[in-house]
């Protein structure tokens, strides 16, 4: 089956829940990917940062191969051998004291959220059902109905309602905000240190630092969600690095399943993680031991191959070559380490259309709130694969 073949089934039989550019990917290996036609693409998308040790490596491929040869699936009614290492080598990165594993990144926020609440009633004295957490306009912390009932964006709400209360909204890096929405029933503080799906917006230096001194003199949790800006994507393992600080509860996922399965966890210490007791959270697949397994070298791949150091070099390169483009289309380049992203110009029409040449150039990029073309490759790159891609990009951008 050729592509336009393969387009037309999913069009028929998938839910329109996406709207893909039109290839259809049957091969990957490092930072490339190849389609049905036997075309390559250099992957700038990463999957949205869950490949930042490139597609399918060896290391990671032979974790889960050996894993799939012993054991894939207990669930927690009963311990393996693979959980316990995977949350010690977690807490020795992070600097933190437990570790609760999920899925997907969504569960990860719902696990935090629920934390958070627990922590306030048990810990804090929070009046029951009266906890609030304070979110960032802008967000993206995934897809669920509790989550998307603090997104601002109306696409993700429209028609799902009713929502979960308990959230209050401000804006994005601005510290006055957060002081005068605290109340005493706030248990936390959610937020992204870049924000990703936002359009890569970062905070002025010093936001993540203030945040949590904020939190510390009022007693409640700083919350980071990593998902996306962790495990090396902005230039060091975790972007929280950047501020000298040390969150409450830390949200990992996306590049930690190491680009083959969903692995997401919620970290935090022994007093604030006490919220959980037998029987009050859990799931099925959550700290399976394959996922464990795989997970255990995903982390090793990006610690022992320096990608939080190869992603900050690079991503500095890339950076400067990109604006040396001088394109008159582009308003503003933006980001930390390999986690860029190029605003077009009002005038300059939709990302998504710069995104569909690029596509035919041979690079797979994804437009972010219709004016920001994301580039956030694989964090294995090489700088001759950096200046293969700036040369189309250019031709794309002139
Ligand atoms: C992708 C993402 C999520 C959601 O992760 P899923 O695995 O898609 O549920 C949450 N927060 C951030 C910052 C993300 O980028």
């Amino acid at each position: 089956m050729k592509t336009q073949e393969h387009i037309n089934l999913v069009e028929n039989f998938a839910a329109h829940n996406y709207h893909p550019l039109p290839v259809v990917l049957v091969r990957g290996e490092g930072v490339w990917v190849e389609d049905v036609e036997g075309k390559r693409y250099l992957d700038m998308l990463s999957a949205y940062s869950a490949l930042n040790q490139g597609h399918r490596h060896p290391r990671i491929i032979q974790a889960l191969q050996e894993q799939v040869n012993r054991l894939c699936l207990t669930s927690r009614a009963f311990h393996n051998d693979q959980l316990g290492p995977f949350c010690q080598l977690l807490c020795t990165i992070t600097g933190q004291e437990q570790a609760l594993l999920m899925n997907s990144g969504a569960e990860g926020v719902e696990t935090a959220i629920k934390c958070a609440r627990r922590w306030g009633y048990t810990k804090k004295n929070v009046q029951p059902d009266h906890a609030e957490i304070i979110v960032c306009a802008n967000n993206f912390h995934g897809r669920t109905i509790t989550i998307i009932s603090f997104s601002s964006e109306p696409l993700y709400k429209d028609g799902f309602g009713p929502f979960t209360p308990g959230f209050k909204v401000i804006p994005y890096d601005d510290i006055p905000a957060l002081a005068s929405a605290i109340n005493e029933n706030t248990v936390g503080f959610l937020v992204e240190p870049i924000q990703g799906e936002g359009g890569i917006i970062v905070p002025k230096p010093g936001y993540i630092k203030q945040a949590q001194e904020l939190c510390r003199k009022h007693r409640m949790l700083f919350i980071l969600d990593e998902i996306q800006t962790g495990l090396g994507r902005t230039g060091k393992l975790f972007c929280y690095q950047y501020e000298d600080v040390k969150p409450d509860l830390l949200i990992l996922g996306k590049a930690l399943g190491g680009g083959c399965i969903p692995v997401s966890a919620v970290l935090g210490s022994k007093e604030v993680m006490s919220a959980f007791v037998p029987g009050n959270h859990g799931s099925t697949f959550g700290g399976n031991p394959l996922a464990c397994a795989v997970g255990r070298a995903a982390v090793a791949v990006i610690i022992d191959e320096k990608l939080p150091e190869r992603s900050a070099e690079l991503g500095a390169y890339f950076k400067k070559e990109l604006e040396n483009i001088n394109s008159p289309l582009v308003a503003e380049i933006r980001g930390k380490g390999l986690f860029i992203g190029v605003e077009l110009k009002p005038d300059a029409g939709p990302a998504r259309g710069y995104c569909a040449k690029l596509l035919q150039e041979g690079i797979l990029a994804k437009d972010t709130h219709e004016k920001v073309i994301r580039f956030a490759p694989p964090l294995v790159i090489q700088k001759s694969e950096i200046d293969w891609a700036v040369e189309r990009i250019a031709r794309v951008l002139k």
